[in-house]
């Protein structure tokens, strides 16, 4: 799109000091400056501009030349975000990401093992960063036994949740994930061994991130992008690329903040005799009951209590 002042909108995809990198919707790449009015104007941020904006810049007269090198420009306008990632390091918030749409939580079916529970606390901290999630369960021709996912499917399905079987290594669901993902801003999330850059080598042909034998699961000699970006998918839509969003510690969650997380808990809430309830240990608890009558999962209660105590991942 071109405004009337001749500026084209653009996606950041990524920010080196006061150098974006823009990918212009005519299809060119810019390398631009920030207007020095736009940085004066927000002193509270660190970087006016981050990566996953959407911004609208003026190009620089072109110099002639190859007609495909990066186009300078000038970045005159920031579009309001919806939403910002942000990553908690040593005491301080940093901004990993803005506009930024959609979680695809990967587990991996088997090498490591499935761990239900984990999908639970990466859905939590989907929707306390208010992203679409989508649940991923990778490795599925390493399966050969439908029994051993078929029951999640069904339960997160009752939660309105896509949970899709992949396969990075043939290629499996792909087709579907790929609908999943065209015109959205994903993030990959899952633990280490899952299958994240394998599934982003087969979405994104000319990537080749190193992946690793589980065996080997050491950090040395990994991939180390330091500073967020977006891929840019060849049908449309784009991939948060950062290792430090792959991890799980990115949404910390406060424990008020567990119950709201817990779609399923909210018809119960009203009924627990104190309006304070924390549903762990008290009488006249809705929730306790709920789980006793089985009308919530005590998986997901376990979950829950996990959250709510903060229990590191093997005390769940
Ligand atoms: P990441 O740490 O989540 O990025 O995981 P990697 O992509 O590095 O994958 C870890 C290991 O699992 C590598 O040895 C991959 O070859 C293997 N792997 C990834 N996806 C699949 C899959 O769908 N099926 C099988 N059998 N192996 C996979
Ligand atoms: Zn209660």
């Amino acid at each position: 799109a071109v405004d009337s002042q001749q500026c084209i909108r653009g996606r950041v995809l990524r920010v080196h000091g006061l150098l974006s990198i823009v990918a212009g919707e005519d299809g060119r790449t810019y390398r631009c400056a920030v207007r020095r009015l736009l940085k004066s104007l927000a002193t509270e941020e660190r970087h006016v501009v981050t990566c996953g904006d959407v911004v609208w810049l003026r190009p620089a007269p072109a110099s002639g030349g190859d007609p495909n090198a990066p186009r300078e420009g000038l970045i005159e306008r920031v579009e309001p975000r919806h939403g910002l990632l942000t990553r908690a390091s040593r005491g301080r918030e940093h901004v990993v990401a803005a506009n930024v749409d959609q979680a695809a939580i990967v587990l991996s079916l088997m090498q490591p093992e499935l761990k239900p529970h984990l999908i639970d606390r990466y859905l939590a901290a989907a929707a306390l960063g208010q992203l679409q999630p989508l649940i991923l369960l990778n490795k599925v021709d390493l399966v050969p036994e439908p029994s051993v996912y078929q029951p999640l499917i069904g339960y997160y399905a009752q939660l309105g949740i896509p949970v899709l079987l992949t396969s990075a290594t043939t290629g499996y669901g792909l087709e579907h994930l790929r609908q999943y993902l065209h015109q959205r801003v994903t993030v990959f999330a899952g633990q280490s061994g899952v299958g994240k850059s394998s599934l982003l080598n087969a979405l994104l042909p000319d990537l080749h991130l190193p992946t690793r034998a589980v065996s080997a699961a050491t950090e040395k000699g990994r991939h180390t992008t330091t500073y967020a970006q977006l891929l840019p998918l060849p049908d449309g839509g784009w991939v948060v690329d950062t290792p430090g969003v792959r991890q799980l510690q990115l949404w910390k969650i406060q424990r008020e903040e567990v119950e709201g997380l817990f779609l399923e808990f909210r018809p119960f809430v009203p009924l627990c005799a104190f309006a304070d309830c924390t549903h762990t240990h008290e009488t006249g608890c809705a929730i306790q009951q709920a789980v006793a009558r089985n009308r919530i999962s005590p998986r997901r209660y376990h979950s829950y209590l996990g959250l709510f105590y903060d229990l590191p991942e093997d005390k769940w």
